[in-house]
Order: structure tokens, then C-alpha cells, then sequence
């Protein structure tokens, strides 16, 4: 192979999925991709970026697939832009590329360059609905136990919570993982009063949006999906008319 027969790998964040939310660099990237690779939601949310092009969707489920795809089709000499929402490697698939990259060390690997390029991650466009509610230290936690033991989720939840971040929690519900929420914030009520400020932004920037500001002791279960980020405030963290803020610490 010569040089000009390289491939090349962006692994995109599509941010939350307004198109007005992906960033110019994203835009490039997937401009200049021959192949688009993605899981079928994130693909159609930016469906009209995709004329002419070739494009392949999997099954949420089939993550080492579609990224086995993407390499592959990279190394066959392709421009590939394996698009995730929000940013790539949040909870995402970048970390998943590199880490198969060495499967295909001495079969093509070689001919292949790999890009990440940034989105606006579920957090950001959900604090930005809600007011400034990560404006002291928080943490991410996701409620997903598909890769990751229940346990481990439980105590990071309550270290979390004790140590005060604002927690912003991800995939807070799915079909086979109803009652997850509940006891999350069961944990959070340990040590956060039941007063304490949660919003819940579901489908940020998309045409479903809908921001609730509610409380710990009041989170409506029912109307949280798998679409939805839920931001737990901490011990300072209050609301002015309507807006959810998390006090830096200036004295005003
Ligand atoms: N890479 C993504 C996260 C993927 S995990 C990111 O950086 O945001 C999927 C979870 O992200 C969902 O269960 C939900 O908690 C959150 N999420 C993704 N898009 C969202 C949106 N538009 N609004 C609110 N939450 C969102």
C-alpha cells in the first residue's frame, strides 16, 4: 500500500442532538467521510449530513461491531466517521476503538490513522437547560449495569455523595433496569436532604426537550427515560427563579 491508500478513523461526537450543537470540527470530519458508522438514533439525528454517502447503523447492543466495522472499513483505505452522541468518549465508543486497535497490529493497522473528535457531552447541554449547576466539582455516574457490576455503581454513588459533588447521572433507566433509579437516589437520600435541587433534562436540544426542576425526595420516576440526564445538586446548590446554581464559592 501506498500512501495515499491510508485510511483514515474519526471516532465523532455528535453532541446532544440538535445539529446547531455539533461542532464545526465534527462537521469537517464527517464532511470528508466516504462511510458514516453508528448506532441507528445518533445516525438519524444527523441524517441530512449524510447525502451520498455510505452509511451503516447497528443495534445499540452491537457496540464491538459497529466499531470492528469502522476499523475495518478505515483499513481497507476508507475515510470512516464512527459517530456517537454527545461526546465520543463519554460513556461512548472511543475508548472501545483504541482499545481493539490491537487486534489488528500486522493486519492493516499500520495503514490506519485515528482522530477523536470532541462533542458537547449530555452533561454540559443539560447543565446549560438547567441554569450553572456544575459550577463546583461533580461527578458522572452512570446507572448502567450492563459492563459494570451493580455494587461498584452503588458505592460510587455513595462516596459521591458523601465526598458533596454535584452527580450527574447517566442511562438512569431502561426496560430492563426499572427500579435503578429508585434506589440510586435512595443512596443520594443518605446524605443529601430530601430539599436538595435535581434537575431532569430529557432529550436536551432535541425537538422532545423537557426540563423539570425538582427536588431528591420528589424525582418523578415515571417520566424519566433512557434519553434523560438527572443532575443531583449539592449541599449548597439552590434555585432562583428557575434556574439551578451551584454557588463557586464568590462572595456577592
Ligand atoms: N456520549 C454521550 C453519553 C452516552 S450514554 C454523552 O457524552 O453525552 C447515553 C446517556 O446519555 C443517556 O442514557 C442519557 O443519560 C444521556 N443523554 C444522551 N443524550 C442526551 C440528551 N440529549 N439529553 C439528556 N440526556 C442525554
Amino acid at each position: 500500500m501506498d500512501i495515499e491508500s491510508r485510511g483514515k478513523l474519526f471516532i465523532v461526537g455528535t453532541g446532544p442532538g440538535a445539529l446547531a450543537h455539533i461542532t464545526p470540527a465534527a462537521l469537517d470530519a464527517i464532511n470528508v467521510s466516504n462511510i458514516v458508522v453508528g448506532f441507528t438514533t445518533y445516525v438519524e439525528l444527523i441524517r441530512k449530513l449524510l447525502t451520498g454517502k455510505e452509511v451503516i447503523t447497528t443495534s445499540m447492543t452491537e457496540e464491538k461491531k459497529r466499531v470492528a466495522i469502522a476499523i475495518e472499513k478505515g483499513i481497507d483505505g476508507n475515510v470512516v466517521s464512527l459517530v456517537c452522541g454527545g461526546d465520543p468518549g463519554i460513556y461512548a465508543l472511543a475508548g472501545l476503538v483504541l482499545e481493539m486497535l490491537s487486534q489488528y497490529e500486522g493486519k492493516g493497522l499500520e495503514q490506519l490513522d485515528v482522530e477523536v473528535i470532541a462533542g458537547v457531552p449530555a452533561l454540559n447541554s443539560s447543565a446549560s437547560r438547567l441554569g450553572a449547576p456544575l459550577m463546583h466539582d461533580f461527578a458522572a455516574i452512570s446507572l448502567s449495569d450492563r459492563l459494570t457490576p451493580w455494587e461498584l455503581i452503588e458505592k460510587r454513588l455513595s462516596h459521591a455523595a458523601e465526598a458533596d459533588f454535584v452527580i450527574c447521572i447517566y442511562n438512569p433507566k431502561s426496560k430492563g433496569r426499572k427500579d435503578h433509579l429508585a434506589r440510586a437516589i435512595n443512596i443520594l437520600m443518605q446524605y443529601r436532604a430530601p430539599k436538595t435541587p435535581v434537575g431532569v433534562v430529557k432529550g436536551a436540544t432535541r425537538e422532545n426537550e423537557s426540563v423539570v426542576l425538582t427536588t431528591l425526595g420528589s424525582v418523578p420516576l415515571d417520566e424519566v427515560d433512557m434519553h434523560t440526564t438527572l443532575i443531583v445538586g449539592n449541599s449548597n446548590t439552590y434555585v432562583y427563579k428557575g434556574w439551578m446554581i451551584t454557588p463557586r464559592g464568590y462572595r456577592i
